[in-house]
């Protein structure tokens, strides 16, 4: 962070600390120039969707799609999340750019049941600051009347610190939200400060173990534990636990052998635009068909 940086490069001398003043003046001007063009980036529909399928543990059948956020500015390439999240959370954006997200997400979920899809959840993801936020139950409501989806095909993907964060509202929120049918899922499970038993008060549904474990968990023995007694953990709570950043064979072999429930990752397929999704759902769909007869 600039503290950091900035004692370093105090340490360092006159001439590096003049490069680390320029280079956080950069850093600092880029996040005025992101900020400025993303309050413009939604009325402007420079935002869409990629949806990622997820898997029953086979990697055979399609249980879901993971919706995530894309932003392209015209003459430019794509933005990932990792760079304009932080800034929209931050600056309180991220309200009326989640309140679209979940409406996109639904939306497209409307479209593959009326093609005919056999029924699949979406799942958005929500930061802490719309969790905090009174709107989001009225949003999720409204969104969910509009579109007319069964409530449980709209998964909510929430990280443990969002929910950490201030615990007490979280829960009110989510129970809310519970009692409205939707499905709720920890999300990055593993990387923040929480314990399952402490998330067993939250009404969730699934836990998505975070893909940092998974990427060793044929080669570290302390992932692969982690990842193990996760999965038995989160069963004997009566969680379904889905593994996300499975990019191996062998890493969805251990994890189905493992009882993980649901896998997600570039191994089975990368998120995809909306068209692209649609094709392999329904080419997934006709195989599947093909293959019972
Ligand atoms: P996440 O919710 O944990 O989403 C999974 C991220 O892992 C996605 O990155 C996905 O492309 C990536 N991923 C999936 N499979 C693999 C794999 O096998 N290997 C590797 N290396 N990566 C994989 P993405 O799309 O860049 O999103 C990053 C994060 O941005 C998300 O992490 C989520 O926290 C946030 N995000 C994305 N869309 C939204 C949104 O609509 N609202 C909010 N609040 N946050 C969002
Ligand atoms: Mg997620
Ligand atoms: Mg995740
Ligand atoms: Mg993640």
């Amino acid at each position: 962070n600039a503290d950091t940086a900035m004692y370093h490069a105090k340490a360092l001398g006159r001439n590096n600390y003049q490069f680390f003043a320029e280079e956080m003046n950069r850093v600092a001007s880029e996040r005025l120039s992101i900020e400025a063009r993303l309050r413009q980036a939604l009325a402007r529909q420079e935002l869409s969707l990629h949806y990622q399928p997820q898997f029953a543990a086979d990697g055979e059948r399609a249980t879901g799609v993971e919706a995530l956020l894309r932003w392209q500015p015209p003459g430019e390439g794509m933005i990932e999340p990792a760079r304009f999240i932080t800034i929209a959370e931050e600056t309180g954006m991220i309200v009326p750019i989640g309140a679209w997200v979940l409406g996109e997400a639904c939306r497209q979920l409307r479209r593959w049941l009326d093609a005919g899809l056999p029924p699949l959840r979406v799942a958005v993801n929500l930061s802490a600051r719309q969790l905090r936020n009174a709107e989001l139950v009225l949003t999720v409501r409204e969104v969910l009347a509009e579109t007319g989806i069964p409530p449980q095909l709209l998964e909510l993907e929430i990280t443990e610190s969002a929910v950490m964060d201030k615990p007490e509202e979280a829960i009110q929120v989510l129970q809310a939200l519970k009692q409205m049918g939707v499905t709720l899922a920890i999300d990055d499970f593993g990387t923040g400060y929480s314990s399952l038993a402490y998330l067993k008060l939250f009404p969730i549904d699934h836990l998505k173990i975070d893909r940092s474990f998974v990427r060793d968990i044929e080669r570290d023995p302390n992932d692969a534990a982690i990842a193990v007694s996760t999965i038995a953990l989160a069963h004997s709570l009566g969680l379904r636990v889905v593994a996300e950043g499975v990019e191996t064979a062998a890493q969805l072999q251990m994890l189905r052998r493992h009882g993980c429930d649901e896998v997600q990752g570039f191994f089975l397929s990368r998120p995809l635009p909306a068209e692209a999704a649609t094709q392999f759902l329904l080419r997934r769909q006709e195989d599947r068909t093909r293959r019972l007869h």
